[in-house]
C-alpha cells in the first residue's frame, strides 16, 4: 500500500550476484558496479569511486582475492569489506594434466554446479577453453556435453573467475606482462555462449579490459553451433572472432547431428556469416567440421562445402576436428585418409582447411567430451534425452 505523501522506494537490481554465506561478489562487475555496491554498503559515493578503482586493480592486475592483501586500503576496513564482499574463484574438484601437456579442471560453483576448463599449451601459445553454462541444452548427437541433463548459466564472475583461477594455477600474475602462457581464450568448453549471451559478454569485456586482464579482442574466439538471432548482436557487442559449429552441408545431415539446424537453416545461418560485423580477410570466421565416418565426409561434401563459402563470399577457414569418441557415441571417426582426402579438396577450392590434433584425449579433455563424471549415462538414458531436447526444439 502506498503511504500518502512518500514515495514507495524503487527497487534497483543488483548487479552482484549474492554468495550462499551473504557475501556479494564483486569478480565479473564492471569498475562502476562495484562503486554502485559499496554505495549500497554505506560508503560515501566519493569514497566508494576511489575504493572501486583501487579493489578493481587488485582483482584483476594483481590477482588478489584477500582484501588484507589491499595495502593502499586503510587496514580498519579490510574486516568491514571482508564482512560484506568476495573476490572468488570456482572451486577446483580435479586437476588432470594429459601426457601432451594439456591440462583440465573440474569446478565447482558456490551452488555446487559442476562445470569443466581446460588449458591447452602449444610452442607458439596457449589456449584456455572457458564453458559458458554448465551442461548444453542444446544436443548436438556427437557431443557429450549435449548429453547433459542439468543445465544452468554461468554467472560473468563465473566465466571471468575460469581465466583468473588459470592465472593462478599458471602463476601469470600480475597482468599485462610478456612472456605468458595463456595467450588466447575460446569459447568452446560446455555451454553454448549464444545461449548465454550477455553473462559472456560482460565477462569477455572484463577479459578485453585494458586495465583488466588485457587479452586482446583477437586472441579470443567465440564458438557458436548457430544461434542466428544472436550473430549480429555478439559481433557488434563483443567484437571478438567468430567460430561456427557446421559440421555438415546438407539439410538433412545437419538437421540430424546440429539439431538447432530446424530452427535456423544453413543458408540463414551462412547469411548471418557474412554480416557477421568485422570478419574480413585478416580476420576469417573458422567453420568448425567434426570428421563423422560415412556421415559427413565424402568427396562430394569437401566440393559442397567450398561452393557454399564461395557462394557468401564468406572470409572463411575451416577446421577438419577428428570426432573424439565418448562411451555410448552413435559415431566413429572417419579414416585418416579420408580426412586428408576432404582437406586437400577444401584446400584445391583456396580455402584453408587443416587437420586439428585432438588435445587431451587420455583425460577426456578434446573437443566434445567434456562432462562432468558426476554425470554418465546409459545409451537408452542418452536416447531418450536426445528425443527430450529435440521435442523442446519444435
Ligand atoms: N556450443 C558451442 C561451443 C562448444 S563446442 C558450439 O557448439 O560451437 C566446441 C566445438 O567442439 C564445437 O565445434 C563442437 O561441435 C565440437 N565438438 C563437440 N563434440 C565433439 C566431438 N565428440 N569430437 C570433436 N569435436 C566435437
Ligand atoms: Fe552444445 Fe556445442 Fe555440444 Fe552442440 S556442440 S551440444 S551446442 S556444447
Amino acid at each position: 500500500m502506498q503511504i500518502p505523501g512518500n514515495i514507495d522506494p524503487v527497487t534497483v537490481p543488483r548487479a552482484a550476484s549474492v554468495r550462499e554465506d551473504g557475501r556479494a561478489e564483486l569478480v565479473g562487475l564492471t569498475k562502476d558496479q562495484i562503486r554502485a555496491e559499496l554505495e549500497h554498503a554505506g560508503l560515501d559515493p566519493r569514497g566508494a569511486k576511489l575504493r572501486a578503482k583501487q579493489i578493481w586493480h587488485w582483482i584483476y592486475n594483481r590477482g588478489v582475492s584477500d582484501f588484507s592483501a589491499m595495502t593502499d586500503i586503510a587496514k580498519a576496513q579490510h574486516g568491514w569489506l571482508a564482512e560484506r564482499f568476495a573476490i572468488s574463484r570456482p572451486t577446483v574438484v580435479e586437476a588432470q594434466v594429459s601426457t601432451d601437456g594439456t591440462r583440465k579442471w573440474l569446478l565447482r560453483s558456490d551452488d555446487g554446479q559442476d562445470f569443466e576448463m581446460v588449458f591447452i599449451p602449444d610452442a607458439d601459445r596457449g589456449t584456455l577453453c572457458v564453458s559458458s553454462q554448465v551442461g548444453c541444452t542444446l544436443n548436438c548427437r556427437f557431443c557429450h556435453t549435449g548429453t547433459m541433463r542439468l543445465v544452468r548459466n554461468l554467472t560473468p564472475a563465473e566465466i571471468v573467475g575460469q581465466v583468473m583461477l588459470a592465472r593462478d594455477s599458471l602463476g601469470e600474475w600480475p597482468s599485462g606482462e610478456d612472456g605468458r602462457m595463456l595467450t588466447n581464450i575460446v569459447m568452446m568448453g560446455m555451454g553454448e555462449p549464444l545461449y548465454n549471451f550477455e553473462a559472456v559478454r560482460d565477462a569477455l569485456k572484463i577479459v578485453m579490459d585494458g586495465d583488466g586482464l588485457a587479452l586482446s579482442k583477437r586472441r579470443i574466439t567465440l564458438s557458436t553451433s548457430g544461434v542466428v538471432p544472436m550473430m549480429e548482436r555478439a559481433g557488434r557487442e563483443i567484437g571478438v572472432n567468430l567460430a561456427v559449429s557446421l559440421h555438415a552441408v546438407t539439410k538433412e545431415v545437419r538437421d540430424e547431428i546440429v539439431p538447432i539446424n530446424r530452427k535456423y537453416g544453413l543458408e540463414e545461418l551462412l547469411q548471418a556469416c557474412a554480416d557477421y560485423p568485422g570478419a574480413n580477410n585478416a580476420r576469417r570466421i573458422t567453420f568448425e567440421y567434426v570428421m563423422l565416418k560415412d556421415k559427413n565426409d565424402s568427396d562430394d561434401d569437401a566440393r559442397e562445402l567450398v561452393r557454399l563459402i564461395r557462394k557468401y563470399k564468406l572470409p572463411a577457414k575451416v577446421n577438419l576436428i577428428p570426432f573424439n569418441p565418448w562411451p555410448g557415441a552413435a559415431y566413429e571417426c572417419s579414416d585418416p585418409d579420408r580426412i586428408r582426402r576432404f582437406s586437400e579438396i577444401v584446400f584445391a577450392g583456396g580455402i584453408s582447411a587443416p587437420v586439428r590434433t585432438p588435445r587431451g584425449r587420455d583425460i577426456d579433455a578434446a573437443c566434445g567430451q567434456l562432462k562432468t563424471s558426476s554425470e554418465r549415462k546409459t545409451r537408452a538414458e542418452l536416447d531418450r534425452l536426445a528425443e527430450e531436447k529435440q521435442a523442446a526444439l519444435g
